[in-house]
């Protein structure tokens, strides 16, 4: 894995690890923009570790220093939960000003705004690395949603998946890393929602292989590659 880096890791509360690598910018000195890409906020949807370590094998030159963050949540991924071991929804965990206390169900935003080891990661990476636009795969619905200022970037991705392109103004998400970095910091947060690759309750699509899923995803990052946020 040339050119690429381990910035930096914490440990769940399972012991596992959860890890920033980065491919830096053919011009280190100089990037054009940061972008981070993160999989797995929910341990149920494996899809974004798988195409994210497959993308990292590949040797590229990028204008744009790339960020990745492949498993957000691995004791979930492990246990095949969608929150963490504690039971805590990562997506509703993140300190926004709209967080609320919320029952112990699949969405329990944790007892307290960041009170998990992996949300306080992602939001010492926010600070520390400042990206200029941010990437999370999700799964099972097959949308592209935006917050914040992430229109163009959005629609082109809508355009290589053939996923609906959808602002995330449709229903209240407390605590959520796009209210969070997307609507209160103004940073362009892309989720893209993959199909479902295990068997998902909230799926409208059959279950897809991650592995076919790949393809798309390459073409997402040569886009984001090259993508010049700042013009
Ligand atoms: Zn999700």
């Amino acid at each position: 894995m040339k050119n690429m880096k381990i910035l930096e890791q914490v440990k769940t509360q399972s012991g596992n690890t959860v890890d920033l690598f980065c491919k830096d910018a053919k011009n280190r000195n100089t990037p054009e923009a940061t972008i981070l890409i993160a999989g797995c906020f929910h341990g149920d949807e494996p899809s974004g570790k798988y195409l994210i370590e497959k993308y990292l094998e590949k040797d590229i030159e990028p204008d744009n220093r790339l960020l990745f963050i492949p498993c957000l949540n691995p004791d979930g991924l492990i246990a095949g939960t969608r929150g963490n071991a504690a039971g805590v929804d990562l997506n509703r965990n993140f300190p926004a000003k709209n967080w609320e206390a919320s029952a112990k169900d699949k969405y329990y935003g944790g007892k307290a705004p960041a009170s998990e080891a992996e949300t306080k990661f992602m939001v010492a990476v926010i600070e520390k690395y400042c990206p200029d636009l941010i990437l999370t795969l999700h799964e099972p619905y097959c949308i592209v949603n935006y917050d914040g200022p992430a229109f163009d970037a959005a629609k082109k991705i809508s355009e290589i998946t053939g996923y609906r392109l959808e602002q995330s103004i449709g229903y209240p998400t407390p605590g959520s890393f796009g209210t969070y970095c997307g609507i209160e910091r103004n940073i362009p947060v892309i989720t893209l929602e993959l199909p479902p690759t295990t068997e998902s309750e909230d799926a409208q699509t059959p279950v897809v292989s991650a592995e076919s899923l790949y393809e798309p995803f390459e073409k997402i990052m040569d886009f984001l590659n090259f993508y010049n946020i700042k013009n």
